[in-house]
């Protein structure tokens, strides 16, 4: 007997086949069924989506190979990666394979068994002794008893220090114990930022469940090593899966519930492909689980400064929020939050780098054998290098950009692009040899406190070598595997006195000893065109004042110092009384008079093209053609406009947003316009467009 199955694979994008592809089949395999089948000449992976025909069609091609021993993908999860599509305008074959490991796409069937009978062999991990759990705060005890006795969504909102990691704990925990197949997602922003994190929850699980219970899933991981992980939380065999935004879609049949620590964290929007919000999609696939199985899958969302659209939701249940916000105000024993001083730099000569105020604090800390931390978020020596004669700078030929100057290894470097070269001896106009560098980085910053201390001794033993240890800790100083790590554990082990960075030093650790930050120039943001730039700002000068001051021994007076030219700004003023509800309350007015996000939905149509004309045409010839669309009565389509940088390695970038006071006529709105779109990229006039994309809810407008 014969039937026909429709198989999602992966198309080249921008196909017009869209859909599940058909193929025959000698027996009726079950929706989700990985198989391999022909496609073109080669084979590729496919996941069989509908109930298969009864009525075989021997014209069609037959489906090559079954994976054996490898139960279906549920009906959860295949509703999940059918939303996802539909929701951020994407192939449903394209959000389904790239849901799943690579190796999986690149094993036939022979492989695939070799594969399975190696992986029942492998020997189970040693377990470490099991860790001290502590008894939980009033506070955490609280949020617990909340989470146990509604559904959620839940927003935990708690200080930095409060303790959220131990609920984190605690709640997996609950879930896993109510029911031996019960599955939790942990979701982080980025894993190798928190090792401590993933240190806790082994610490706490594996002496319960086994070191096997627990797996990662993050890019960093081989593709081996991902494919392991991704078939223990298919069979069940891992209870635990720690993960970045990809693990959102791990295959987890028992999954019961899913946290999503520091869910304001841009990370979680996938930045190209199907653009998704993994924090958005944890909480609809929450209610799927739940639906799907009966039983609650809880969902909690975690921050100190939590997204504006999250905060937004969590109002009063009777004011019309969705979830249940649960607060934790207090550090967790005597470490208060740090005392926050303004440096107006407008009352400072030109050009200071640190007022001296804030260096004599600096210094004292050092002298106490405490430490410091500078944030700076620009990386490199100075953002441009110019010549003192003529107005040569050192831009990039292939972007709008300059290119940075990096002072160690003597090269100008495009960050849009990678393009990078030795500085230059002498100007390549005028051939003066007045080069000089404009503006600082992490690496200036980094020399200047070196001078600044040279010769200053810090306390210690006689004959210790007892010089002031700057650290630098930024995309460059952590470019090989490993280093990281290496260099968070010098922090750790007080083998650094002053820790300068870029916001990678500003998330998630647990620094115990130090009692200083330093935002050295975070005024940039406040006015930024983008809308979210304050947003982003105090969450991270709260996230870096939470790094000061975590431990009572030392944590008695710590001080979070910012330099900044606009004290009265109402950003600082709510950071001074650490007040991030006064903060959301400023911003959410704002938003509400300017009907933005979260009072309205957006889309960017992003297109990238040969000339900045060619960019512009296409997206406003296929605004022009949308007037009849469904939902455009209710949609504003916006000028095409330049993105922010507009020419990166010679492709001119443009953007057309598109806003709606509905979310339901924005997405009737996208889905008909696609059409539209695709039609007008082979338009006639229409010359040099080489690529377009739709990205919903977009993080940086
Ligand atoms: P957050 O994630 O909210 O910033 P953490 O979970 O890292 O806070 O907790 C801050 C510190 O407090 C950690 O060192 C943690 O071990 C400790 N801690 C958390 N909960 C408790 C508790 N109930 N009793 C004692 N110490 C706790
Ligand atoms: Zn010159
Ligand atoms: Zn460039």
């Amino acid at each position: 007997m014969l039937f026909t199955v429709s198989v999602l694979v992966q198309l080249p994008a921008h196909s017009p086949l869209a859909g599940p592809l058909s193929y025959s089949c000698t027996q009726p395999l079950e929706p989700g069924t990985l198989v391999r089948v022909p496609l073109g000449r080669r084979e590729t992976l496919g996941v069989v989506w509908d109930v298969p025909a009864p009525h075989g069609d021997a014209t069609l091609r037959p489906v090559a190979s079954v994976l054996e021993g490898i139960a279906p993908l549920n009906a959860a999860w295949r509703q999940l990666v059918a939303f996802a599509a539909d929701y951020y305008q994407r192939a449903l074959g394209e959000v389904a394979l790239a849901a799943l490991p690579p190796q999986l796409r690149e094993l036939d069937a022979a492989q695939w068994q070799r594969k399975l009978s190696r992986k029942s062999r492998k020997a189970e991990a040693a377990v470490p002794a099991e860790a001290p759990m502590p008894a939980p705060t009033t506070e955490q005890a609280q949020a617990l008893a909340q989470m146990r006795s509604a559904d959620g969504p839940f927003l935990l909102f708690g200080s930095t220090g409060s303790g959220k990691t131990e609920v984190y704990l605690r709640a997996v925990q609950d879930a896993l114990a109510a029911d031996p197949q019960a599955q939790a997602l942990v979701m982080v922003p980025e894993i190798n930022l928190t090792p401590q994190l993933e240190d806790r929850f082994v610490a706490r699980f594996a002496p319960l469940f086994g070191r096997a219970a627990l797996v990662s899933m993050h890019s960093g991981m081989t593709p081996a090593q991902r494919l392991a992980a991704w078939l223990a939380a298919h069979t069940g065999s891992a209870r635990i899966v720690l993960g970045t935004r990809m693990a959102v879609f791990a295959s987890m049949p028992g999954l019961r519930l899913v946290v999503v620590d520091e869910e304001h964290d841009p990370s979680y929007k996938q930045q190209e492909g199907a653009r998704y919000s993994a924090r958005d999609l944890a909480v609809y696939r929450g209610r799927l689980e739940g639906r799907h199985s009966g039983q609650a899958c809880r969902v909690l969302l975690g921050s100190a400064t939590p997204s504006l659209e999250s905060w937004h939701h969590s109002r009063p249940a009777d004011e019309g929020g969705k979830y249940l916000r649960l607060a934790m105000p207090s550090r967790v024993g005597a470490g208060r939050l740090p005392a926050v001083r303004l440096v107006d730099m407008g009352l400072q000569p030109r050009n200071t780098q640190l007022a001296p105020q804030l260096l004599a604090a600096i210094g004292e800390r050092i002298a106490r054998g405490e430490q410091a931390m500078l944030l700076l978020n620009r990386r490199g020596y100075a953002p441009v290098l110019a010549c003192g004669s003529c107005d040569w700078k050192s831009a990039c030929p292939h972007c709008s950009a300059y290119r940075v100057f990096h002072k160690i290894d003597r090269s100008l470097r495009c960050h849009h692009c990678g393009f990078a070269e030795r500085v230059p001896r002498a100007c390549p106009e005028c051939g003066d040899v007045d080069l000089a560098p404009v503006g600082r980085g992490t690496e200036r910053l980094e020399e200047h406190l070196s001078q600044l201390f040279d010769g200053i001794q810090r306390p210690g033993a006689e004959g210790e070598d007892r010089r002031v240890r700057v650290l630098r800790i930024d995309a460059d100083s952590t470019r090989h595997k490993g280093a990281l790590e290496e260099q968070l554990a010098q922090v750790h082990a007080g083998a650094v006195d002053v820790l300068v960075g870029t916001q990678m030093i500003a998330k998630g650790h647990d620094f115990r000893r130090i009692t200083l930050v330093a935002a050295v120039n975070p005024d940039g943001a406040l006015f930024s065109s983008d809308f979210r730039a304050p947003e982003r700002l105090f969450s991270l000068l709260m996230q870096a004042a939470g790094r000061a001051g975590r431990d009572a021994a030392h944590g008695g007076a710590s001080e979070m110092w910012v330099q900044t030219a606009h004290p009265q700004h109402a950003l600082f003023a709510a950071l001074r009384r650490h007040d991030y509800p006064a903060f959301a309350a400023g911003q959410l007015a704002e938003r509400l008079q300017a009907a933005m996000p979260p009072f309205s939905f957006q889309a960017l149509v992003r297109a990238d093209a040969r000339t900045q004309q060619a960019a512009h045409a296409f997206l406003t010839q296929a605004s022009a053609a949308a007037a009849d669309l469904p939902g455009a009565d209710q949609v504003v389509l916006y000028p095409a406009v330049p993105t922010a940088v507009q020419r990166v390695a010679n492709v001119e970038r443009a953007q057309l947003l598109v806003e709606s006071a509905s979310r339901r006529a924005l997405q009737q709105f996208l889905a008909a316009w696609q059409a539209v779109l695709h039609a007008t990229r082979r338009a006639e006039g229409i010359e040099g467009v080489l690529r377009w994309a739709i990205d919903v809810d977009p993080l940086m407008v």
